[in-house]
């Protein structure tokens, strides 16, 4: 199996990016905003908890994001991998997910990160939020918050990875599918 793990800030390109990879390695995309996204719009007791951090700017609590997760990865038994977007957002996160792979005799192959500058993605979220109806892309105080949560909870699993030698780093500026050739030169050389 190929699992990735695609890491970057609020607005760094990962949701864009995932198709590509998706595409060219034939890997089941797994986006756990997307996923809390459809149980809000479905109504389900999952979606209105999700809701209320989200609309905060703060994390879904671990236990529920892992279990969630867990389950959207036993839907694909016959998966080729797997493009995780947006998880692990916490060291915690990071820590269940090497646990449940192991446990399905696999791991995480790379985490790799889009760099960029932080007025940049505050300039893209800006622009997101007029199109994509995204009640947390519009409040600048909750994209703050975002922000601050990334700072503090989730960067610091760039060194979960780091410590296994699986980080790659790739520069998040420029044309769509220039970011898409850096990507896949990465994971061409893992
Ligand atoms: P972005 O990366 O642009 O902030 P996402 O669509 O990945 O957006 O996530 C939207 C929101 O969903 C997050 O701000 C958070 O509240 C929640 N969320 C997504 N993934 C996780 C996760 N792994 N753990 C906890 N909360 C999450």
């Amino acid at each position: 199996m190929l699992n990735i793990v695609l890491f970057g800030p609020p607005g760094a390109g990962k949701g864009t990016q995932s198709e590509r990879l998706v595409e060219k390695y034939k890997l089941i995309h797994l986006s756990t905003g997307d996923i809390f996204r459809a149980n809000i719009g479905g109504g389900t007791e999952l979606g209105t908890l999700a809701k209320s951090f989200i609309d905060k700017g703060q994390l879904v609590p671990d236990e529920v994001t892992i279990n969630m997760l867990k389950s959207e990865v036993e839907k694909h038994p016959n998966a080729a991998g797997f493009v995780f977007d947006g998880f692990p957002r916490t060291t915690p996160q990071a820590e269940a997910l090497d646990a449940f792979l192991a446990s399905l005799n696999s791991e995480i192959n790379a985490m790799i990160a889009l760099d960029v500058p932080e007025d940049e993605l505050k300039e893209r979220l800006k622009k997101r939020a007029l199109d994509s109806g995204r009640t947390d892309d519009a409040d600048p105080k909750i994209i703050e918050s975002r922000i601050n949560v990334y700072k503090n909870e989730t960067a610091p699993v760039k060194g979960f990875y780091e410590g296994q030698s699986k980080f790659h780093a790739v520069n998040g500026l420029g044309s769509i599918d220039e970011i898409t050739e850096r990507l896949f030169n990465t994971v061409d050389n893992l």
